[in-house]
C-alpha cells in the first residue's frame, strides 16, 4: 500500500465529512527555518490563501514503516507549528484504524475519538473569530461603564431643592420673593413650599409662582 493512497482516503473522508472546508494534500509547513510537507490539511482559506487549518492528517501506509510514537511526533510537529487544533494520524485506508487528536492549548495533546474529532470541527470557530472579539468586549465595557455611569448620575444625583414660594398672613394667594405686589401690600411674607402652597393658596397673577418657581 502506497502513502498516496492513504492520502487520498483522508481527503476524501475530509470532503465528505466537512464540505464547508477546504482540503490539501502536500501542503507546505514552516517549522522556523526549515520547510515540512504536511500530508493532507483541512483548512478554511481566505481569499486566495490557504487561511487557517482546522485538521492536520498524517498519512502512513500499512504497516506502519516507523515507530508509531515517531508517527505521533511527526503529526504534533505540524500541529504546533501551525497552530491547529485537530489532528489525525492516518494508519492505513480505514478510518477505523486512524487515530485522533486535539491541540487542547498550549500544546497539550489528547486523544479524542472520531466522533468528538467530527463534532469538534462542525464547531470549529476561526482564530480570526476568537482572537478579534477583544474589539467587541472593549465597546461592550465602555457601554456597560457608560450605563452604569447614568444609572448612578441619576440615582446620586442631589434632588433640587424644593420651591419655595411665600405667602401672607390674610392673604389668599402665594407669590414669587420679588413679587411687587408682595413689596407693596404685605408687611410679612412666610415662605412655604410650592406643593403646600398649590394645595392651599391660588397663584398670585402678578407674578405667576406656579411657573417660575416650577421651571426655577
Ligand atoms: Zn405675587
Amino acid at each position: 500500500m502506497r502513502e498516496a493512497i492513504v492520502e487520498q482516503a483522508v481527503t476524501t473522508y475530509f470532503n465528505r465529512q466537512f464540505p464547508k472546508f477546504s482540503t490539501s494534500q502536500q501542503c507546505g509547513v514552516q517549522f522556523g527555518v526549515k520547510q515540512g510537507i504536511a500530508d493532507v490539511i483541512l483548512h478554511q482559506p481566505i481569499r486566495d490563501e490557504t487561511g487557517y487549518f482546522v485538521a492536520i492528517a498524517e498519512c502512513k501506509r500499512l504497516p506502519l514503516p516507523i515507530p508509531r510514537a515517531q508517527a505521533r511526533a511527526q503529526l504534533k510537529g505540524y500541529m504546533s507549528a501551525t497552530n491547529t487544533q485537530y489532528g489525525v494520524l492516518a494508519v492505513g485506508t480505514d478510518p477505523g484504524n486512524w487515530e485522533f487528536c486535539e491541540n487542547k492549548y498550549n500544546n497539550w495533546f489528547v486523544e479524542i475519538n472520531q466522533e468528538d474529532f467530527e463534532r469538534g470541527i462542525e464547531n470549529w470557530k476561526p482564530v480570526s473569530a476568537r482572537t478579534s472579539h477583544w474589539w467587541k468586549r472593549i465597546a461592550l465595557f465602555l457601554g456597560v461603564l457608560f450605563i452604569v455611569s447614568i444609572l448612578s448620575l441619576l440615582l446620586l444625583w442631589p434632588d433640587p431643592p424644593e420651591p419655595i414660594v411665600y405667602i401672607t398672613e390674610t392673604g389668599r394667594k402665594y407669590h414669587t420673593y420679588n413679587c411687587d405686589f408682595l413689596k407693596q401690600n404685605a408687611h410679612g411674607k412666610f415662605a412655604i413650599y410650592l406643593d403646600e402652597a398649590e394645595r392651599n393658596y391660588d397663584p398670585c397673577r402678578i407674578c405667576s409662582p406656579h411657573r417660575t418657581e416650577k421651571s426655577r
